[in-house]
């Protein structure tokens, strides 16, 4: 139970309200979290569905602090136990992690803690858990909840597959009568049955909200000159912290080395590193300001960094969960962010490709396919991203979103169905044996050695299309993929056969839309500033330069203490003390981020920075 002098109510324990007010700074809960806390705490088992930034963690956290005992979190990843259990210390909750990386005396403060009930919150790996010592351990303590995170990580379906999650079915068995909460961002509704059904949840209580992340913006541009074009991306975002996905690890380092060359201050990240090596790179990521992260997928999961102002992607994830994932790391806090992939044909033919070469059933490679086939519809379609995206998850978005690409520059479509009879025609005409660049050839009429040597060159359908640029046609290409009506043979090296929905387009029962590909963005130039900065800059002149100053204070305190910046503050909280100038302690509570343990352990050094400030 949390003890707080001034946390106590009639009944002598503190309402999750007060905790909210008093331990967080918060004046309010938002949208379910309410409802969770108030079923957790009266000791009902819940599955949380919220998507990334929604603020999940308190809704183990209170609970546990409202209830008599210990609150015990499984998460998957040591080096994050830390950063959460650092968090926490200095909002004044006793939490400690208990995983491999202790030393034996490290343990015995924890255990003594444990039996004295000095702690609020105890961190665990999934292996820890379920063993008998961790059995021995409690055995004297109150448990008050065990909350599960990243609770997918026990489904196969989901991407995120964790062998060691499974065992925590047991969790039910052996400790009765603890309430149980399972947390996950995963909208996959696939992935959701089977995370509920393993973990014995079928009698919780389900919450879910809306999945759209508001504040993220979206953008998906055709692969062109894809280091420049990343160049131009991370010009918005100088001084900011975000990731950039790579597929492979060469490509990881090579990217990683060449914007250091740029002057952008960039580290790898990959499986492939050993584990000080990891380490240190995510350590940076989390307590420098402005570093860009460069990693394949095994980067992210349980990253708690709120404030990542973007996530880029060089090549195409292979789902629409696994873009949706990946991009909802970005702004955790709230504030604008953006998510920007560039993509071409190759990528699909690649992906197509590691789906073949998988080793999977043949029943898991049709999903594979239809899952990466659903994501190369988000990047083809000519409506709203946002839109496209909640539609897969089964959830309607009322209108445009109004800042994702389509919607601040809305695409023009073209009736394109005779030259979709031409592709088609070149596709069959040579046999459904040719990959994307030797019909292009053929339509275009380039007499190549290789249009000749087959004699394409002879066949009416040479030529046809040289009305039209081949960067068109590259694009009319992955749209006819995207619409289903062609695929692509990756046994037969990347081959374009014929899909049985074509049938209709050659006889003209079915139109077929294109949209007009814009330009290669940029070169009319970039613009200048990121939403986040703009959103900074929503503060007046006096506002803005007074905001650095406490940037650069809590910068100094988060050096002292070696925890990442947003463990003393987050930005929305500096943004607020800028505009609103608190002038003593009192103030200081009336904003948001600051409860009372932080006013009294940060509040006297950012008052004397605004005193201090004569703007
Ligand atoms: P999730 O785990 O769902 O991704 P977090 O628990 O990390 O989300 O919360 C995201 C951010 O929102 C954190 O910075 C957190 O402090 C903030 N937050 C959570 N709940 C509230 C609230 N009721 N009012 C204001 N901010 C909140
Ligand atoms: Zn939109």
């Amino acid at each position: 139970m949390f003890h707080s002098p001034a946390s106590d109510t009639a009944a002598g324990r503190p309402s999750p309200l007060d905790i909210l007010k008093r331990v967080y700074g918060y004046d309010a809960f938002r949208g379910q979290q309410e409802a969770v806390v108030e079923h957790v705490a009266a000791g009902g088992d819940a599955v949380v569905l919220f998507p990334t930034g929604a603020g999940k963690s308190l809704c183990f956290q209170i609970p546990a602090l409202c209830r008599m005992g210990v609150g015990v979190v499984v998460s998957p990843l040591i080096a994050l136990m830390r950063d959460q259990v650092e968090a926490l210390t200095q909002l004044g909750v006793r939490a400690a992690a208990l995983n491999s990386s202790l030393s034996r005396e490290e343990y015995l403060a924890v255990r003594d803690r444990l039996r004295a009930g000095d702690l609020d919150l105890l961190y665990v790996t999934p292996e820890r858990i379920v063993t008998d010592g961790f059995a021995e351990l409690v055995a004297g303590a109150s448990l008050a909840l065990f909350a599960i995170d990243e609770a997918h990580c026990v489904s196969q379906w989901g991407h995120d597959f964790r062998p060691e999650y499974r065992a925590l079915g047991m969790l039910k068995e052996r400790y009765p009568g603890v309430p149980r909460l399972a947390l996950t961002a995963t909208a996959d509704p696939h992935t959701r049955d089977d995370m509920i059904e393993r973990l014995g949840l079928s009698g919780a209580r389900i919450f879910t909200t809306s999945f759209d992340r508001p504040n993220i913006s979206y953008e998906i541009a055709e692969r062109d000159q894809p280091r420049q074009q990343l160049l131009r991306f991370l010009s918005r975002h100088q001084g900011e912290s975000g990731i950039v996905y790579c597929l492979s690890r060469a490509k990881v380092e090579e990217t990683a080395a060449w914007l250091n060359t740029q002057g952008i201050r960039a580290l790898p990240y990959h499986a492939g590193f050993d584990r000080t090596i990891r380490e240190a790179h995510q350590d940076a990521f989390l307590k420098e300001e402005g570093l860009c992260l460069v990693a394949t997928v095994a980067f992210g999961m349980g990253i708690d960094k709120p404030d990542v102002r973007y996530v880029a992607h060089l090549d195409l994830p292979g789902s629409v969960e696994a873009y949706y994932q990946e991009t909802g790391r970005a702004g955790r806090d709230g504030l604008p962010s953006q998510a920007w992939m560039a993509y071409g044909m190759a990528d699909v033919v690649q992906r197509g490709r590691m789906i073949d070469e998988g080793g999977a059933a043949d029943e898991v490679k049709r999903i594979e396919r239809a899952k990466l086939n659903a994501l190369l519809a988000i990047c083809e379609t000519a409506g709203c991203r946002r839109q496209a995206i909640l539609a897969h998850f089964g959830e309607a978005h009322p209108g445009q979103c109004g800042h994702c690409d389509s919607c601040r520059n809305p695409v023009e479509t073209w009736d394109g169905t005779e030259a979709a009879i031409k592709a088609l025609a070149a596709v069959y005409r040579t046999g459904e044996r040719f990959g994307a660049g030797h019909l292009i050839d053929v339509l275009v009429g380039n007499a190549s050695e290789k249009t000749t040597r087959f004699g394409h060159v002879d066949m009416p359908v040479f030529g046809a299309g040289k009305d039209i640029a081949p960067r068109v046609w590259q694009s009319i290409f992955r749209q006819l993929l995207a619409a289903g009506l062609v695929s692509v043979d990756h046994t037969a090296y990347g081959a374009f056969r014929l899909e049985p929905e074509a049938r209709a387009v050659f006889r003209r029962e079915r139109q077929v839309l294109f949209r007009k590909d814009r330009a290669p963005a940029g070169r009319k130039g970039a613009r200048a500033g990121s939403p986040a900065a703009r959103e900074r800059s929503n503060l007046a002149g006096s506002d803005l330069e007074l905001f650095e100053r406490l940037r650069a204070e809590r910068l100094s305190l988060a050096r002292e203490l070696d925890v990442p910046p947003y463990v003393v503050f987050p930005d929305a909280t500096l943004i607020a003390l800028a505009r609103e100038r608190p002038r003593d302690r009192e103030e200081l509570l009336d904003i948001p981020g600051i409860g009372e343990t932080k006013r009294d352990r940060f509040g006297d050094a950012f008052l004397a920075v605004i005193e201090d400030f004569d703007g």
